[in-house]
Order: structure tokens, then C-alpha cells, then sequence
């Protein structure tokens, strides 16, 4: 993890002093790296700089205002699931025009209102999808510019709550019909161009053999597409993995050693090198939506331990973040890193690390070697930029956590804890 590293016997952030955000903030609190998420998403642009492309950021994985203004200040193209995403990109200052919009289940009025937005394109996911755009493009007496999602059948080697590219999954038109919808559509849709084709085979791939696979297997399609039909891009998706199972600037420290057999890092150079050749020749615009790649490693989430519980069997750490602030290791077995805020001595003991609440699922780690924190001590858990707060949720009526952005020697409140009050805002 870049940006994160153990200073004068206190893990910071940049320049920042986590312990003193800790106490000044109050935990449970997500802090992110601001030159962590410049330096990757400036990264990705370089290894495909060669060739006419864009990296569209998929908001999804952190929406927050202040980070969207910082790529939308980089001119970065952005993916949207929802209209929601559209009026969050746009609030920030990012250009609709460079946006395109992905998701099985759009409405009328998320399609209606992306449209008077002008977005550069709907990835639709299937032929009754593409036909509704039509539909509502034709009420709008508008012409909706428009991909067909591929499914091209591979294997993302993943966890399968976040595999999309296999046949068997709910996303995109199976590579062997989607031709036909292709053409269908050039004879039948008259509200909709045909702008671009969209792959994504799922998140979190950690080697680049899948992309390769992918990309060789739909090259020839895409380069149909555009011979026939005009199309202009072709987004490959996002998914590239990131490093769980971390290891600090300043080194591994010894608690962290035990990675899975084989895991490294897939760099974003190979990714680049493998797929430039692949896609040099097409003469096509090739748009990336890289979401965890860009932010994952560049936040954390400040934990409070509360208490050490000695069970019969086990002993637990109950910290003061539970499941509702970070459901990555609940929904799809996520690892996270955890490391004490005050750079721990040499004592190990083997804990789980628990939330507050009402859930078995509602835990961070399960037997695992730790240094010995104790309770009123904070720890982070680390890689926690992607897919943590936006998942966040008031259940058990906990207030959702504040979030920090730093940049330097700054650290500033982009979004402020919840009160009381906001917990039960609109209800009657
Ligand atoms: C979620 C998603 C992404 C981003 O995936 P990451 O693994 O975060 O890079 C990109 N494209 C689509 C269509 C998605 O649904």
C-alpha cells in the first residue's frame, strides 16, 4: 500500500498522523490517500498511452464527492451504475459527456435523465434493455447512443460473488448471440447509434491471462462491429486486483508474512504490456473502468478496540467498526490487513476481531495471528478505499462513519459523521 507507512512509531497517512486523526475524528473513520488515487489512476493512463483510450473510473467503488473532483480534475471519464452515480459525478464537477452507463436493470427515469445529460454512451446488457433505451429515446425524440455488453464466456478465476463474465452470470448478451442483436438492432432501433462494445468479467483479478483471454477471444468481434456498424470503442472493463495482503512503504512488517502461496501483485505495466499489442491494431477507442484499482489501496478504516473477550475456545477483539461500516469480509469473504496504529512490539496472539453487531458474520478476522493490541488502542484495517464506505449501511441505527482525504500535511472532512438526527431523517 502506497501512502501508508509507520512513522516515529505511528502509522500515517502521507504526511498525517493516524492516531491524531483518530482522536481528533473519533473512530470508526475511512481515511484515503489523495496521491495514492492520482498516482494510479495516472499509472493506468501511462501503460496505455500509446494508443487512443480513456479510463472511465467506475464510481462505484468509492463515490465520494471529494474523490470524484479530484479525477474529474484529471479530465478522467467516469462509469456510472445508476442515476445517482450521474448526479454525484456531474455535483463534482466531472463532464457527463465522458460518462458511460452501465447495470442490468435501468429505469425511465435514470435512462430519461442520463440522456438530457448527453452521456457518452448506455452499455446495455441485453436485447429488451437495448430495445427500452430505443423506446425511451424515441419519447425523449432523442437518438441514445449505445454498447452491447459482452459476455465472452471466460473464467476471471475470482470469487464468484464478483465473477461477471461466465455464461451462467446475470451480466451482458452471450458471446455467441450478440452478433445478431447487433444487427437487429441496425435494422430496427432507429433511436439508437451504435456506438461502442462493452466487456467486464469481473473484479479483483489478480493475474492478466484471464484479460488476455478475453480480449483475444472478442478482438474479432469488435473489429466486425466496427467494420459494419461504425462503432467507435471498445471498453474492456475494469477488474484489475489489487494486493490484499499487503505490504507497507516502509517494508512487510513481520505480522503480515503470511500471504496465500503465489499471490503477486498483477502491475499495471504488464497489464498494459500484455494488452497493448492486442489492441493497437483495432483502431479503436478503448475505454478502461478500473474502480478498485484506483482507490482500494489508497484508504483505511480507523478502528477502536473496545474490549478483549476471552471465550471458552477463541478470544475476541471487539472493535468499534463492525459489518455496517465494512461488509467485505461478510459478503465475499474479503481479506483485510490490520494494523495497530502504534507500531506494536514483538507479542503475537492468535484472535478473532470482531464488530458490536448482531450478526456472526460481523467479523474482520478469524484466528489470526495479530500483535497484541489492547482495548483503547486504534487499529486500521487496510486496503479499505474500494467497496467500504459505499456499502456502509445504518444497520443496527449506527451513524455512518465520517471520511478524510489527505493530501500532504492536510487531512480534510469530506463527509461528516452521521448524527442521531440524520439516522432518522425522513422517517414519520
Ligand atoms: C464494478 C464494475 C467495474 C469496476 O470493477 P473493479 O473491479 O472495481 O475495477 C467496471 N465495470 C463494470 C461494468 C462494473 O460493474
Amino acid at each position: 500500500m502506497h501512502g501508508f507507512a509507520y512513522r516515529h512509531g505511528s502509522l500515517h497517512c502521507e504526511d498525517v498522523d493516524l492516531q491524531a486523526l483518530a482522536e481528533e475524528h473519533g473512530t470508526p473513520l475511512y481515511v484515503y490517500s489523495g496521491n495514492t488515487i492520482l498516482d494510479h489512476y495516472r499509472r493506468l493512463d501511462k501503460a496505455l498511452g500509446s494508443i487512443d483510450h480513456e479510463v472511465a473510473y467506475a464510481v462505484k467503488a468509492n463515490s465520494n464527492l471529494s474523490v470524484l473532483k479530484l479525477l474529474a480534475a484529471e479530465h478522467a471519464g467516469f462509469d456510472i451504475v445508476s442515476g445517482g452515480e450521474l448526479f454525484r459525478v456531474i455535483k463534482a464537477g466531472g463532464d457527463p459527456a465522458k460518462c458511460t452507463f452501465a447495470g442490468v436493470g435501468k429505469t425511465r427515469p435514470e435512462i430519461e435523465y442520463a440522456l438530457k445529460q448527453g452521456i457518452y454512451s448506455f452499455n446495455v446488457e441485453s436485447e429488451e434493455e437495448l430495445r427500452y433505451l430505443n423506446e425511451v429515446a424515441a419519447d425523449l425524440g432523442v437518438i441514445a447512443p449505445a454498447a452491447v455488453r459482452v459476455n465472452p464466456n471466460v473464467d476471471a478465476k475470482t470469487h464468484k460473488y464478483i465473477s461477471t463474465g461466465k455464461s451462467g452470470n446475470k451480466f451482458g448478451v452471450d458471446f455467441d448471440y450478440i452478433a445478431d442483436v447487433y444487427a437487429r438492432a441496425a435494422r430496427e432501433l432507429a433511436h439508437v447509434k451504435l456506438r461502442g462494445l462493452q466487456m467486464h468479467i469481473g473484479s479483483q483479478l489478480t493475474s492478466v491471462k484471464p484479460f488476455v483471454e478475453a480480449v483475444e477471444k472478442v478482438a474479432p468481434l469488435a473489429t466486425h462491429l466496427k467494420n459494419t456498424y461504425g462503432i467507435e470503442f471498445w471498453s474492456i472493463g475494469g477488474g484489475i486486483g489489487i494486493v490484499y495482503h499487503s505490504s507497507l512503504e516502509s517494508g512487510s512488517p513481520s505480522w503480515w508474512a503470511a500471504k496465500p502461496e503465489g499471490e503477486r501483485p498483477l502491475t499495471i505495466e504488464e497489464y498494459g504490456a500484455e494488452l497493448l499489442p492486442r489492441l493497437q491494431h483495432l483502431g479503436l477507442k478503448i475505454l478502461l473502468e478500473p474502480g478498485r484499482y484506483i482507490v482500494g489501496n489508497a484508504g483505511v478504516l480507523l478502528t477502536r478496540c473496545l474490549f478483549e473477550k476471552h471465550g471458552t475456545t477463541k478470544t475476541f477483539k471487539v472493535v468499534d467498526a463492525g459489518m455496517n461500516d465494512l461488509i467485505r469480509p461478510a459478503l465475499y469473504e474479503g481479506h483485510h490487513e490490520i494494523a495497530p496504529v502504534k507500531e506494536p512490539g514483538e507479542a503475537r496472539r492468535k484472535v478473532d476481531v470482531v464488530g458490536p453487531i448482531c450478526e456472526s458474520g460481523d467479523f474482520f478476522c478469524q484466528d489470526r495471528e495479530l500483535p497484541d493490541f489492547q482495548p483503547g488502542e486504534v487499529v486500521a484495517l487496510m486496503s479499505a478505499g474500494a467497496y467500504g464506505f459505499v456499502m456502509a449501511s445504518n444497520y443496527n441505527s449506527r451513524p455512518l462513519p465520517a471520511e478524510i482525504l489527505v493530501d500532504g500535511s492536510t487531512a480534510k472532512v469530506v463527509r461528516k459523521r452521521q448524527t442521531l438526527d440524520d439516522l432518522i431523517a425522513g422517517e414519520v
